[in-house]
């Protein structure tokens, strides 16, 4: 079902990884936004290693993409459904990981294709997680599109968090020197 003119996909530019920002920390989102993309230039040691599971996890299997603008989308076909796969190193962000996987699924059911669930693997502790799309989730996702929007679209950075979680993230000396 095509969504809400509302919401231009495409004049947000919003990728996966900003909506599991979103949901993560704002500051690191409106960082991330403006090309300050730490996680793919500081070495993060738990970035590199999501991104060698992500890649020895997949060459196994005969997966497709959906690419549209601003995202790819790793999926597999059984007849006319379709499932998203996500990959993710630690289940810490859970909650930010469903997100973004419910965003790809919202961009898919958007383009008319018949996708209402998905998979996210942690291969490290050998776990996955179903996502289903839920009745309301159109709505919830399309709040957190405009509150990305207008998060981006401030002219200064939200306020650090003072979180235990800011030791490991990619951005603490960037927030905290
Ligand atoms: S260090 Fe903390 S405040 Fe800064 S971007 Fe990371 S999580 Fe957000």
């Amino acid at each position: 079902m095509p969504h809400d003119e509302a919401i231009s996909l495409e004049q947000l530019g919003i990728t996966g990884t900003m909506v599991a920002y979103y949901f993560i920390c704002q500051r690191k989102l409106w960082l991330f936004s403006k090309g300050l993309n730490l996680e793919n230039i500081s070495g993060n040691v738990d970035v590199i290693k999501g991104k060698i599971l992500h890649e020895s996890r997949f060459k196994r299997e005969t997966h497709k993409e959906f690419a549209f603008d601003t995202v790819k989308i790793d999926f597999l076909r059984f007849g006319e459904q379709v499932f998203v796969h996500e990959v993710k190193k630690s289940k810490k962000f859970e909650k930010a990981h469903v997100w973004q996987l419910k965003y790809y699924i919202y961009l898919l059911r958007g383009q008319g294709v018949n996708c209402s669930s998905g998979v996210i693997h942690y291969p490290a502790s050998m776990r996955k997680v179903e996502v289903t799309w839920e009745d309301d989730d159109n709505l919830c996702m399309e709040h957190a599109l405009k509150s990305i929007n207008q998060v981006v679209e401030e002219p200064v950075p939200p306020a650090v968090l003072n979180k235990k979680m800011c030791s490991r993230c990619a951005y603490f000396d960037f927030c905290y020197s």
